[in-house]
């Protein structure tokens, strides 16, 4: 296949390279020039425009920064000029609305269109391992599975458009609240002398279990290796989380969901951004409480 690749930042560089290594041919756009260096240092034709990228080709791909930028891109440089056989694939975290609004663009101009937001970091995006939650229809989650797999270990129909954004926030919403629960839980149980391995033991094997602990523990020295063990560098950067908290804010004040404790880790990684610079991993609250 032939597909454009638009957005070949700290993600998207690696997944581009995983397409061309399944045998794709990968026309790339960024507007940065380190980016398209590292691109085409991977294989990919770099071309000077979006425009130009989607010209002919059977998909495009995109992994950009925010909503407004998913908007600009598809309107101004896609939808139109990219053939109508073409599949568009946003993969980019965005606000369900506007993943909403950019499919129907889409679908108006005769395209099949799928929001395909990932679960897992930069590492992942390299190595070929993340997980694609997908909105689209059924037509189009059929034709975006192939692609999707040579960058990812899993592909999951999340439902119809929009569903995967909507899908990728609730879940970011959930492991941003069990993180902070972790992290103060660590604080309590080191304020009651308890030993934090042993409190690991039990817990881990007892109801509080969850990922946030077992998977990512934030408390250095205790469970597996995390970003804790490496003074929260690395992982998953807590500006991200932030980004991720904020849309989930946007998506319950849209729908009058109660979030409160949605709401208070927006104000926890907000007040942690603010003090670091949200550079450090999501564990890092940890360190602040
Ligand atoms: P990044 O800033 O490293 O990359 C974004 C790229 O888009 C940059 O290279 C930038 O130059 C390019 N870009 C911006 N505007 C453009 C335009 N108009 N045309 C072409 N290129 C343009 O960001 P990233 O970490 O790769 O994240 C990309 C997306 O993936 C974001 O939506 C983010 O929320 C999501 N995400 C990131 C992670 C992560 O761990 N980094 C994990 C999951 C999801």
């Amino acid at each position: 296949m032939i597909i454009a690749f638009i957005g070949l930042g700290n993600m998207g560089g690696g997944m581009a390279a995983n397409l061309i290594k399944a045998g794709h041919e990968v026309r790339a756009f960024d507007l940065s020039a380190e980016a398209t260096d590292r691109a085409q240092g991977n294989g990919c034709e770099i071309v000077p425009t979006a425009g130009e990228a989607v010209a002919g080709v059977d998909a495009v791909v995109s992994m950009l920064p925010n909503g407004k930028i998913v908007e600009r891109v598809y309107s101004a440089d896609v939808i139109g000029i990219a053939p109508t056989s073409s599949l568009l694939l946003d993969c980019s975290t965005i606000d369900v609305a506007t993943a909403r609004k950019v499919g129907e663009a889409a679908t108006a101009g005769g395209y099949d269109m799928v929001d395909a937001p990932v679960s897992g970091g930069i590492g992942a995006a390299h190595s070929g391992t993340l997980t694609f939650m997908v909105g689209g229809t059924d037509a189009a989650f059929v034709k975006a599975e192939p692609i999707l797999a040579a960058m990812g270990k899993a592909v999951i129909h999340a439902g119809a458009s929009g569903a995967g954004q909507a899908a990728k926030i609730c879940n970011n919403m959930l492991l941003g609240a069990s993180m902070i629960a972790t992290c103060e839980t660590f604080k309590l149980a080191e304020r009651l002398g308890l030993d934090l391995q042993t409190f690991y033991d039990i817990a881990s094997k007892a109801s509080g279990q969850n990922w946030s602990m077992t998977s990512y523990c934030p408390v250095p020295g205790v469970g597996p290796q995390s970003p804790a063990d490496n003074e929260y560098q690395g992982g998953f950067a807590a500006a991200l989380m932030l980004k991720d908290l904020r849309l989930a804010m946007e998506a319950a004040w849209n729908t009058n969901a109660r979030v409160p404790m949605g709401e208070q880790a927006e104000e926890i990684y907000a007040a942690l951004v603010a003090s670091d610079g949200g550079t450090l991993d999501f564990s890092a609250v940890f360190k602040t409480l």
